[in-house]
């Protein structure tokens, strides 16, 4: 009787070309959070060609600044893979790291659009897609140390811009702050006694944008700050 040789092994998609796996990206079935994880399994199923798992950083290994976000969006970077890629939160941020020369390659909300960071590098503080965009205090304390990960592995890194208050926290929290000294307010800047500096923002999701919460000015404002302290 002949023996089928072994099937080679197959090897896990990437998330967006030129993706080189860092510290700080959860694994593929990452099982940390039971409800994110349902979610995950139920999106895989009903989508089959979508990215479904933890969304990894993306941007430069050098970077001098970090961007953290809140959470991937269903139908954002959970369907793309990359961080703000696909849904409507994506076009003012990467039209604004654009318009800084923070970025090269013009943003098509795909990762096929051959867009890189320079200086830059974007996170955020839960990987995995939640329900309603709003993750559970426990799935961000969750998810805290690859946060943490992502944050202490760039070596060049003095500024985050965290977006929205979530991301705020778990940015102070990550980087050894005190919560109580660093209240977050949109345009507040942050010194932790670690040496790094947090500039807040308010979140640039279609929600924020639409109702005039967050403008343009005031978004491009924050990375007005962040340039100056560079
Ligand atoms: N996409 C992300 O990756 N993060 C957000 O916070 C929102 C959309």
């Amino acid at each position: 009787m002949e023996i089928d040789p072994p099937a080679p092994p197959v090897s896990p998609p990437l998330p967006y070309p030129g993706y080189s796996p860092r510290a700080g990206d959860a694994p593929r079935d990452c099982p940390l959070c039971p409800r994110l994880v349902t979610m995950r399994t139920d999106l895989r199923a009903r989508h089959i060609g979508w990215w479904n798992a933890p969304v990894p950083g993306f941007g430069d290994p050098d970077a001098w600044l970090a961007i953290t976000g809140l959470a991937p969006g269903v139908r954002g970077a959970n369907r793309t893979g990359r961080p703000f890629t696909g849904d409507a939160a994506g076009v003012l941020l990467y039209a604004t790291l654009a318009k800084f020369g923070l970025s090269s390659g013009d943003y098509a909300a795909n990762t096929a659009d051959g867009v890189a960071l320079d200086g830059v590098f974007i996170t955020n503080a839960v990987r995995c897609v939640p329900p309603g965009n709003k993750p559970e205090t426990a799935e961000i304390h969750a998810c805290r140390p690859f946060l943490a990960e992502h944050l202490r592995g760039l070596s060049r890194l003095r500024i985050i811009i965290a977006l929205g208050a979530t991301a705020h926290q778990s940015t102070v929290k990550a980087l050894g702050g005190k919560l109580p000294k660093t209240p977050f307010g949109h345009g507040a800047v942050h010194v932790l006694h670690t040496g790094y500096t947090i500039i807040d923002s308010y979140h640039c999701s279609q929600l924020n944008t639409n109702t005039g919460r967050l403008t343009t000015p005031m978004f491009e404002a924050v990375f007005e700050a962040a340039l100056a302290l560079k």
